[in-house]
């Protein structure tokens, strides 16, 4: 018989939102805890910034959560942005046709998906999760969930299981760069131009007339080189992964590319890897963001270097699975298509109807996980890159939940947006319209 579970889902983003469509289908009891005060998480356009432009603070008060800037279109087309049943393709949800809609397209598409899936009313808004944890010494059999409302009244609730759909884009990831002094070595504080997070980077108007160094070469970090380029003297790119793409970008009036920041001078120098430097006046990394999940104190997990662990494929931690799971982690991936089968994962080892193995053999399988990503020289950070094995982690999930393997089409056409992103040419959204890029696409 199946267990119907009583379920606390932490978000409504994209994550929460088919999460809670998942557990609902699975015959579950959802109640889905929202902190800001709309449903639709990342793609809810904030036009405000943190008040520290690198961000360092998730706790500071009025600490922004959404990482979009305005003109933001999304960088996969829409055919890999559904939900199973509720696709992006083929429909306007807010007036944007365009194979790589705008942010608003999203969020309207992502509004009408948790209305006809019933999941809006299940959406408790301004109720921010402030802990959540394992009812008295249990292994987490139940979970107290302690949250504060919009009267900011604080509640505790007892659930059977937690799904943590809480987001990994909001809290920046800010690489150490040596900064040097004359005579002796000191903090990148020092430097005197203005440093920023891409989190909080919304438009371009305010780097008019600057040199600009654009840290990391994501979507991101490429889009945002691109859209300053057209008010700015100069980019610079700095980019660990650079190839042989080094000096100016024939695509861009003004633009350059550079190796990895070598250091910075106290006299407003930028020096790169290849021996080149420029005098910045800003320096804007678009280098990612670190997981946070300051609800979750529990000795058996911890963020250890943006590794959360220990994870059993992302999901599960061992010690408390399959009642307190995380979906949304792993990147480099068709993201949607990747939340949704988490969450039919969790939502069928919830009710019994899939039966995760021991403890122990999950611990077993983590450890696998960090002896290859050691033995091919991967650093502990990129635990939750899926890059390059993304297709297989997605059949993987497909095989536990009894659901189709990837179809070749979604493959090649993600492929060949990354390829037309780290092309750099801004055209390609518009041209993919044009010339049908992605050949073998459905309909
Ligand atoms: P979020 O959308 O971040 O949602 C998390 C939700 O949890 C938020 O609403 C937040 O308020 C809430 N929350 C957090 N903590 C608490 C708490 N303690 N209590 C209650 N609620 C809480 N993906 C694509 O597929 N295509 C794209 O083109 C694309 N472009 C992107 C561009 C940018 C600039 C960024 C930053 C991301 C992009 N992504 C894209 C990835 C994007 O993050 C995912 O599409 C998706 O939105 C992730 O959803 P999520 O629900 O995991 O997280």
């Amino acid at each position: 018989m199946r267990r119907r579970a009583e379920v606390a889902v932490v978000g409504a983003g994209a994550a929460g939102l088919v999460a809670a469509r998942e557990l609902l289908r699975e015959g579950h009891a959802v109640a889905v805890f929202e902190k800001s005060a709309r449903a639709g998480g990342t793609w809810a356009y904030d036009p405000r910034a943190d008040a520290d432009p690198l961000g360092r603070d998730p706790r500071a008060p009025g600490a922004v959560h959404g990482s979009l800037y305005a003109s933001l279109r999304t960088n996969l087309p829409r055919q890999l942005m559904g939900f199973s049943g509720f696709p992006l393709a083929g429909r306007v949800f807010a007036g944007d046709p365009r194979t790589f809609p705008g942010h608003r397209e999203v969020l309207a598409f992502l509004d009408a998906f948790a209305a006809e899936a019933g999941v809006a009313a299940r959406v408790r808004l301004r109720a921010e999760v402030l802990r959540a944890r394992p009812l008295g010494r249990g292994q987490g059999e139940r979970w107290v969930v302690a949250w504060r409302g919009e009267d900011g009244e604080v509640a505790e609730e007892v659930f059977d299981a937690v799904v943590v759909c809480s987001g990994h884009c909001s809290v920046p990831l800010v690489p150490k760069i040596r900064a040097m002094l004359v005579l002796c070595v000191t903090g990148i504080d020092r430097w005197p131009g203005k440093q920023m997070h891409s989190h909080n980077y919304r438009v371009p108007e305010p780097f008019r007339g600057q040199t600009v160094v654009v840290v990391g070469l994501g979507a991101s970090g490429i889009d945002i080189a691109r859209e300053i380029s057209h008010v700015a003297k100069e980019v610079h790119i700095a980019a660990r992964y650079s190839g042989d793409r080094l000096g100016k970008i024939e695509l861009y009036r003004n633009a350059w590319m550079h190796g990895e920041i070598e250091c910075v001078q106290d006299d407003g120098q930028v020096r790169f890897a290849e021996g080149s430097s420029v005098a910045a006046d800003t320096i804007i990394y678009c280098t990612g963001y670190r997981y946070h999940f300051p609800f979750l104190d529990l000795d058996e997990l911890t963020v250890d270097d943006n590794r959360v662990g220990p994870l059993y494929k992302h999901v599960f931690p061992p010690k408390y699975a399959p009642n307190l799971s995380f979906i949304g982690l792993p990147y480099k991936s068709i993201v949607f298509q990747s939340l949704e089968l988490e969450s039919k994962w969790v939502a069928a080892a919830l009710s019994g109807r899939v039966t995760l193995p021991s403890e122990e053999d999950m611990m077993t399988a983590v450890r696998e996980h960090y002896r290859r990503m050691e033995e091919a020289g991967r650093p502990k950070r990129h635990t939750h890159t899926l890059w390059p094995e993304w297709v297989e982690y997605l059949d993987w999930l497909a095989d536990q939940v009894g659901e189709p393997h990837l179809e070749a089409w979604r493959s090649e056409m993600y492929e060949e947006t990354l390829r037309c992103i780290w092309s750099l040419d801004e055209s390609y959204r518009d041209r993919w319209e044009g010339e049908n890029i992605a050949t073998g696409s459905p309909p």
